[in-house]
């Protein structure tokens, strides 16, 4: 179990964590692939949400998912992005988490992905946890623990 000291300044600094979905670049489900190849060549992240017309999260989508359809055998191959949508391709196994979301489940999450949607009981999208803002927050606790509480090293444990 997480130390309840850094879990409560964690806590403290939860909602700056969270990237709100405004500012999340995203793509709808129904874009066709060659508007979502544009999209992901333009914001340069690796991997975005994809939502639907309700706001709702739907997957996840990676410029790899779509050039992967572009394969031939020895050539690349155009024409896929008019002829499939997002939704043909994307992540659809996602894990998300619910506002207010659980430090440690979080922490723990956030060693095998790089982010994580945050989503409400509906499914609809709020925005994002990433680890850069994660680990901004642990820089801000390892910078003020001592200015809220007393840290002392404890006395070595005596071995026989
Ligand atoms: P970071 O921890 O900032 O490097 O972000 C990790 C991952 O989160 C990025 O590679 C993207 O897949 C995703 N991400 C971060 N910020 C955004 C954003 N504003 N819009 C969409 N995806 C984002």
């Amino acid at each position: 179990m997480i130390n309840k000291v850094i879990d409560h300044m964690m806590i403290e600094n939860r909602q700056h964590f969270m990237i709100p979905g405004e500012v999340v670049a995203s793509v709808n489900e129904d874009n066709s692939l060659r508007h979502a190849f544009l999209v992901l060549t333009k914001v340069r992240y690796a991997k975005i949400p994809v939502l639907d017309h309700d706001d709702h999260l739907k997957g996840l989508l990676s410029l790899s998912m779509i050039t992967n359809t572009m394969l031939g055998l020895d050539d690349l191959s155009f024409a896929p992005l008019d002829q499939l949508c997002v939704k043909d391709v994307m992540e659809k196994d996602l894990v998300t988490i619910e506002d207010p979301y659980d430090v440690e489940n979080v922490l723990h999450l956030l060693v095998d992905n790089p982010f994580l949607p945050v989503v409400q009981a509906d499914g609809t999208f709020t925005g994002i946890v990433t680890r850069r803002e994660v680990m901004k927050g642990i820089n801000y606790i390892g910078h003020n623990i001592d200015k809220q509480y007393a840290v002392t090293a404890r006395e070595p444990v005596a071995k026989d």
